[in-house]
């Protein structure tokens, strides 16, 4: 049984840890909420941050540079080479394994391979987190291009070589035959 001077206190007691609870809340009730709602809000992110990785394709040469910088051969990449032109066939980094040390990008000799603001990598499935960084598969089109006009060129210079060779092979042709003749009307004297 509470005895009536219990009672009060404990009246007393709830309405004191209400007031203080409620001066704390009336405190933040103005200011602008600190809660961001993420993934529909997020934090700025500083230029510096080491997230995902993303590649600037066009600019990559294939030259392994980054694969071998890194310490945990997180990166693959398998490219078929026509002339100077690339067909790619795969770029990928696997985050399973990656420590984000950025080791990767500065070897870079074209500065194509670079650390983003990204850092989402949830997912329920882990062969999700090797990364394909190709944003196409095979040549691009400024590749294809340069490629055709490669082609046309060493045609075009093998046809004059061709050309020149013939004619070079008629003139031959045609000093050799006086001389046949000459030595022919020399005979019959
Ligand atoms: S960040 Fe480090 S661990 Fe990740 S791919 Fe680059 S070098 Fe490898
Ligand atoms: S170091 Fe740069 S250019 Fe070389 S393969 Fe890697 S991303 Fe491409």
């Amino acid at each position: 049984m509470v005895s009536t001077k219990e009672y009060f206190q404990n009246v007393w007691d709830a309405l004191k840890t209400t007031a203080i609870g409620m001066r704390i809340t009336g405190k933040y009730l103005m200011q602008k909420p600190i809660t961001v709602q993420y993934p529909d809000e997020r934090l700025p992110i500083p230029d510096r941050y080491r997230g995902i990785h993303y590649l600037e394709q066009e600019k990559c040469i294939n030259c392994l540079a980054c694969a071998r910088a890194c310490p945990i051969d997180c990166i693959e990449m398998d490219a078929i080479r026509h002339g100077k032109e690339l067909e790619w066939v795969a770029f990928t980094l696997d985050y399973q394994k990656c420590m984000f040390c950025e080791l990767c990008v500065y070897p870079c000799p074209k500065d194509c391979i670079h650390m983003g603001t990204e850092f989402a990598l949830v997912t329920y499935d882990r062969s999700e987190l090797n990364h394909d960084l190709l944003s196409f598969q095979g040549m691009g089109r400024g590749a294809r291009i340069r490629m055709r006009e490669a082609q046309a060129k060493k045609a075009a210079k093998e046809k004059a070589k061709a050309a020149a060779a013939a004619k070079k092979a008629d003139t031959e042709k045609d000093a050799d035959e006086p001389e046949a003749a000459g030595a022919g009307t020399g005979g019959d004297e």
